[in-house]
């Protein structure tokens, strides 16, 4: 933890904030989620602002529609209120088609026809640090350089491929760039240390980190506030909104909730979900007051 986190408010001549809660419907919400929604939903409520909800869906193999149903009823049950009808990504597929076509149009994304053990054999043989910030393994650019008339016979030819982000490439385009977070203040947007990320696979013309860039802009958010973990995810959220030419909203990257060991919780661990801790006759107020707040009457 990087000390307590302090709800922040709208800067002189600035509008009432707009803020969002983005679950992915993959499992039961848990004190985590709750954490991070009471956050937004606190910051908007206090600057005279909107609270929306998201549902990022576009991972059709992992989303279940019982997961979603019970996110609404969770969220209700605890407290938070949403603004208007939430958006569904799956109901946007073709927006984000023609966001990935423009980049395509621009010259900055490659297929990549690498399966994970070839990346993972790559990294290992080139003795290169192989985790990014994030611990994800970091793509060495292997396809990058590909001739274009292999590319073209190997796609023809139906070898599964995914489209990746030449960053290095982009960020010739775009320039130095800056992000503001409320925590840390001015960062430079460094989004090489990913490596060039995946921005769509042969059956979803999206991954996560187009779609949160593109929604954000669409519902207006101006303040996006998530956990910890997501901070290095905003440097690339930053190329991104560069190259679409979207203003940057701000940012407050939260503090995690840990177990009683301290580490990090998941979905798959039962005990600390919000439909578990209601059966067992915990009410809303215990939940706000497990993460350290008062609940509001
Ligand atoms: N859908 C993401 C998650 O459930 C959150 C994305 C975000 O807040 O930007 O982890």
């Amino acid at each position: 933890m990087r000390g307590i986190d302090t709800v922040p408010m709208p800067g002189p001549g600035e509008q009432p904030l707009i803020t969002r809660f983005a679950p992915s419907p993959t499992g039961y919400l848990h004190i985590g989620h709750a954490y991070s929604a009471l956050f937004a939903c606190e910051a908007a409520r206090q600057s005279g602002g909107r609270f929306l909800l998201r549902i990022e869906d576009i991972d059709s193999q992992r989303c279940r529609p019982e997961f979603e149903r019970a996110t609404y009823e969770d969220l209700d049950w605890v407290g938070i209120h949403w603004h208007g009808e939430p958006l569904r990504q799956s109901e946007h597929m073709s927006r984000y088609e023609g966001a990935l076509l423009h980049l395509l149009e621009e010259g900055l994304l490659y297929p990549c026809f690498c399966s994970r053990k070839q990346i993972r054999m790559e990294v290992e043989q080139s003795g290169r640090a192989p985790h990014g910030p994030s611990h994800e393994l970091v793509y060495p650019g292997i396809c990058r350089d590909i001739d274009p008339a292999e590319r073209e016979r190997r796609i023809v030819k139906g070898e599964p491929f995914a489209w990746r982000l030449d960053v290095a490439r982009a960020m010739t385009r775009t320039g130095p760039l800056h992000w503001h977070d409320c925590r840390a203040g001015w960062v430079e947007a460094r989004p090489e240390a990913l490596g060039d990320p995946i921005l769509a696979r042969k059956d979803t013309p999206t991954s996560y980190h187009l779609a949160v860039v593109l929604d954000d802009h669409l519902q207006g958010v101006t303040l996006v506030s998530r956990g910890e973990d997501l901070f290095h995810a905003t440097h690339l959220h930053r190329l991104l909104q560069a190259l679409f030419g979207i203003t940057p909203p701000r940012y407050y990257h939260h503090n995690l909730i840990a177990d009683s060991r301290g580490e990090r919780l998941a979905k798959r661990n039962r005990a600390i979900t919000l439909r578990h801790l209601r059966d067992i006759g915990r009410t809303p107020a215990d939940i706000w007051k497990m993460l350290g707040l008062q609940q509001r009457v």
